[in-house]
C-alpha cells in the first residue's frame, strides 16, 4: 500500500486513547409519526478512531447515519463535527463538503461508466457527470485515482464498465469513490455484506490502515469482522446506547447477550 494518502498506523496508535472527538451526538431524538427511532442518543467518536456500531435489526443504526449525513433531521438534539460545526444546521451537500463520506448498503455506482470514470466523477463532485468526463484531470488528481485503484485492487479493471464487476468489486469501487474525496470521517453501513472471506479480510485490513488518518464508523453484523477491526464497539438497541466498550466488554454484558448476541 502507498503511504501518502493512507499512512500505516503504528502499533502503539492502534488502541491509543483518543482525545478530541471528531463527532459528538448529544441527546438525539428521531420520531417517525409516533414511533421513536432514536431516543436521547448520546455518542462520541474520537479523531482517528474506528468505531463499530452493532445491534439488532431496527435498532436505529441506519437512522443514526441518516442523522449524521443530514438525510434525516432529528426532532431534537445536536450533532457536533470537529467540536464546533453543528451538522443539524447543514444540508447533506454541505456535510459531504465538510469531510464526511458515507457508503450505503447497496452500491450506487454508474454501471455504464468505467471504474476509472466512476472514480473521476467522485473526485469532481462539483461538476455534472458530462462536464466532469469532458474536463481533464490534473496530475495530482490522476495520482490520487491511481493510488485508490491500487489500494482497492482495481487497477487491472480500471477501464472495465463498472456494471461488469462482481458484487465485491462494486463494493470496493464504492469505497474507492469515498476515498478519492479524502473524507475525515467515513460512515460505512454493512461494508462486508455479500463479500467473500478473502474480500472481507482485505477490507478489514484496509479499514485498520485507514484508521488513525481517518475516523471511521462501521455498522456491521459479522462479529468476526467486528472482532478484527474494532477499537471500540457501541451496541444500539431500540434507538438507545445499550452498551459501549471493547468487544469483550460488550460481549460479556448481560443485557447485550439478552437482546442481541443470545445465550
Ligand atoms: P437498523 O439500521 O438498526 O436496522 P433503522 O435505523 O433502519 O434500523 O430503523 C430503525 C427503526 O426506524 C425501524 O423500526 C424502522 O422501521 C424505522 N424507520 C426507519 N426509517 C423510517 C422512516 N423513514 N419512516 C418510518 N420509520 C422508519
Ligand atoms: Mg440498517
Amino acid at each position: 500500500m502507498t503511504d501518502t494518502l493512507f499512512t500505516q498506523p503504528q502499533p502503539q496508535d492502534r488502541y491509543r486513547q483518543t482525545t478530541d472527538p471528531v463527532l459528538q451526538l448529544d441527546k438525539i431524538n428521531v420520531t417517525f409519526d409516533k414511533f421513536r427511532a432514536l431516543t436521547d442518543l448520546t455518542l462520541s467518536i474520537g479523531v482517528g478512531e474506528l468505531r463499530c456500531v452493532i445491534g439488532p435489526n431496527g435498532a436505529g443504526k441506519t437512522t443514526l447515519m441518516d442523522v449524521i449525513t443530514g438525510k434525516t433531521r432529528p426532532t431534537s438534539g445536536k450533532v457536533f463535527y470537529d467540536q464546533t460545526v453543528d451538522l443539524t444546521t447543514l444540508s447533506p451537500v454541505e456535510i459531504a463538503r465538510a469531510g464526511i463520506g458515507r457508503k450505503f448498503q447497496k452500491p450506487t455506482i454508474f454501471e455504464a461508466l468505467s471504474v476509472f470514470e466512476n472514480l473521476e466523477i467522485a473526485l469532481k463532485t462539483d461538476k455534472s457527470v458530462w462536464a466532469c468526463l469532458r474536463s481533464t484531470l490534473n496530475g495530482e488528481q490522476r495520482d490520487r485515482i491511481d493510488e485508490v485503484l491500487e489500494l482497492l485492487r482495481l487497477r487491472a479493471l480500471a477501464h472495465r464498465p463498472a456494471g461488469l464487476l462482481s458484487h465485491g468489486q462494486k463494493q470496493f469501487l464504492e469505497i474507492g469513490m469515498l476515498l478519492v474525496q479524502e473524507p475525515h470521517l467515513l460512515l460505512l453501513d454493512e461494508p462486508a455484506a455479500g463479500l467473500t472471506d478473502a474480500e472481507t479480510d482485505y477490507i478489514a485490513e484496509l479499514f485498520r490502515t485507514l484508521a488513525g488518518k481517518h475516523s471511521l464508523m462501521v455498522v456491521e453484523h459479522d462479529m468476526g469482522f467486528v472482532e478484527t477491526i474494532a477499537d471500540h464497539v457501541t451496541v444500539l438497541h431500540q434507538g438507545q446506547v445499550l452498551a459501549e466498550g471493547t468487544l469483550r466488554d460488550v460481549q460479556n454484558n448481560e443485557q447485550v447477550i439478552d437482546v442481541y448476541l443470545g445465550r
